[in-house]
C-alpha cells in the first residue's frame, strides 16, 4: 500500500535520513521504533510531504506521491496524526472534527455519518463535543487528533508518537483505540518511542538508528530479539 525506496532527507548539512526503504501492506500495523533523534518524525513528514526529501521514491496505492502536494495526499487517503496532537486549541471538539473533513468531496450526509462513527469509537469526544479543545486533557487531545484524522476518511494513518506524555492507563487506552481503528480497516504506520507497546500491537517493525534502518521483521520476533530487548525494552 505504501512503499518507500532509498529515502534521503537532509536539514541543511545534517543528513537526517540516510537512504531507507520500507513498505506497509494493506491492513497491517507497521511500527517504526528508535531512540530520540533517530529520524522517525522526519520519515513521517517526508511521506506526508510536510518535508521535501532530497532523494527517494514514495508511492501510495500504486501512485507516486513523492512530488504531490500534501493536501492531495490526504485526498488519496493518507492522513498524518502529528506529534504533540496539534489540535486547534481555541476551537471546540466538534469544530476540530469538522476541519478534519475539510478536504472531502463526498457530501454532507457521508460526513455526518462519519461524525457518528467517530463518536461511537471515541465516546469521550461525544460527551465533550462543545468543549474548547485546549481545555481537554492530554489523552483526550490525542483522541481528538485521531478522531479528526478519521474524519478525512483515511485508508492509512501515519501516527507520530501517540503515547507521548500520557499516563500508563491512557497509553493503554490510546493503543486499544489504534487497534480498533486498524480492525475497522485502516492501515497504520506507527512511530513510537514506547517500543514495548508498539511491538505488542504491530504486525511488523523497522528499527531506526541515526537515520538508517538497522533491523526489521515480525514485531513479536523483534520483541524477543536480545539486541532489541537490550536497546529498546530495558533488557
Ligand atoms: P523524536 O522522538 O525526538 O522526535 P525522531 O526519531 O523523530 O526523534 P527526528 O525528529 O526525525 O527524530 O530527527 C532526526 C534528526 O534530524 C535529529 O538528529 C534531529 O536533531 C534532526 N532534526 C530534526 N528536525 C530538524 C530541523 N528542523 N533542523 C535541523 N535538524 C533537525
Amino acid at each position: 500500500m505504501l512503499s518507500v525506496k532509498d529515502l534521503v532527507v537532509n536539514y541543511g548539512a545534517i543528513n537526517a535520513i540516510k537512504g531507507i526503504s520500507f513498505d506497509v501492506n494493506e491492513g497491517e500495523i507497521v511500527t517504526l521504533i528508535g531512540a530520540n533523534g533517530a529520524g522517525k518524525t522526519t520519515t513521517l513528514h517526508a511521506v506526508s510531504r510536510l518535508l521535501k526529501p532530497k532523494q527517494g521514491e514514495i508511492s501510495f496505492c500504486g501512485q507516486p506521491i513523492s512530488s504531490m502536494e500534501a493536501h492531495k495526499i490526504i485526498q488519496l487517503g493518507l492522513t498524518q496524526v502529528p506529534e504533540g496532537r496539534r489540535v486547534f486549541s481555541q476551537l471546540t471538539v466538534q469544530q476540530n472534527l469538522a476541519l478534519g473533513a475539510y478536504t472531502r468531496k463526498d457530501g454532507a450526509d457521508a460526513v455526518a455519518a462519519d461524525y457518528e462513527m467517530v463518536f461511537q469509537r471515541l465516546p469521550r469526544l461525544k460527551e465533550r463535543r462543545r468543549q474548547i479543545a485546549g481545555t481537554l486533557s492530554g489523552g483526550e487531545q490525542q483522541m481528538l487528533a485521531i478522531g479528526r484524522a478519521l474524519m478525512c476518511k483515511p485508508k492509512m494513518l501515519l501516527l507520530d508518537e501517540p503515547s507521548m506524555g500520557l499516563s500508563p492507563l491512557l497509553v493503554q487506552e490510546i493503543f486499544s483505540i489504534i487497534h480498533d481503528v486498524n480492525q475497522s480497516g485502516v492501515t497504520i504506520l506507527l512511530v513510537e518511542q514506547n517500543a514495548k507497546m508498539a511491538l505488542e500491537i504491530a504486525n511488523r517493525a523497522y528499527v531506526l538508528e541515526t537515520g538508517s534502518i538497522v533491523m526489521s521483521g515480525d514485531a513479536h520476533e523483534l520483541a524477543n530479539n536480545d539486541q532489541v530487548r537490550k536497546a529498546y525494552l530495558g533488557g
